[in-house]
């Protein structure tokens, strides 16, 4: 999938096309000798029903990038934009009604409440918000997550592919601007992993949602449209169209500049 990115060199202007930007985004926990610096000046575009991986070793930063977007944690500077919000210009309230409404989080582990089915979990943060799911589009996630049959059923009762497939569901019942999934595949197994994989594309080419997920899995990279790279805070490379082999020689090459 190709498409026009010269909007992207305006360094300005906010491409219309992004579902998400950071611009200068950065990010330190602590200060004096204990500072860390997590981000250092990303700027990051995410291209609105594109599906974009991010990888980088332990510690690149990977989680905090996901943090920040999804207005989880601050940011120390720069700036992050949610389709048309600007996330440092929102009170607390309005930012909890933008990760509420326009923002998906899926984690490694699936955070689904054991005592609740799973048409009840999908349908729980609704619930909460007082908001009534649109049915045709709930109908349409739960056909593509496959899980028609299995709505009656508790967490206990799911495998960890299909408990996945329920956080998935729920991170997509309120149609967010955006989902992030920090590591979704990281406690599942290879198939079960592909499973939950193989969805998220789905998701992105059948219901045109912008999806950004945190791999270090070359295989997992490869469903993705396009794979960022970061490295001490920093986006160091790019690839579009990656395949497993492409991502991992990328990942040798990355490892040796930084060794060198
Ligand atoms: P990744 O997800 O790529 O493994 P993280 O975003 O979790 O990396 O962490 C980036 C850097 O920030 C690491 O050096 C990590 O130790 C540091 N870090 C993350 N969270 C905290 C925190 N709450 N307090 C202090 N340092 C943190
Ligand atoms: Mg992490």
């Amino acid at each position: 999938m190709s498409r026009e990115r010269s909007a992207l060199t305006a360094p300005t202007v906010l491409p219309n096309e992004a579902a998400a930007c950071a611009r200068g985004l950065s990010k330190s926990y602590g200060s004096g000798e204990a500072r860390v610096v997590a981000l250092d000046k990303v700027d990051a575009d995410f291209g609105r029903g594109m599906f974009t991986a991010i990888m980088g070793p332990s510690g690149s930063g990977k989680s905090t990038l996901m943090h920040c977007m999804a207005g989880l944690d601050s940011f120390t500077s720069g700036s992050v934009r949610i389709g048309t919000a600007e996330l440092g210009a929102l009170n607390d309230k309005q930012l909890t009604r933008l990760r509420r409404d326009e923002i998906g989080f899926i984690f490694q582990a699936f955070n689904l409440l054991p005592t609740l089915s799973a048409l009840e979990n999908i349908t729980l943060p609704l619930d909460i918000a007082g908001r009534t799911p649109d049915k045709e589009w709930l109908d349409t996630v739960i056909a593509t997550v496959g899980l028609a049959s299995r709505l009656s059923h508790r967490p206990s009762q799911l495998s960890g592919g299909q408990q996945q497939r329920v956080a998935i569901a729920r991170a997509l019942a309120a149609r967010p601007e955006i989902v992030f999934a920090d590591e979704p595949t990281g406690n599942l197994d290879s198939r079960s992993g592909a499973e939950v994989l193989g969805f998220l594309r789905h998701s992105v080419r059948e219901l045109g949602q912008t999806v950004v997920m945190v791999t270090h899995d070359p295989g997992a990279a490869a469903y993705a449209d396009r794979v960022v790279f970061l490295m001490d805070g920093r986006i160091v490379d790019e690839m579009d169209g990656p395949t497993a082999d492409a991502v991992l020689d990328r990942m040798k090459d990355l490892d040796a500049r930084r060794s060198r």
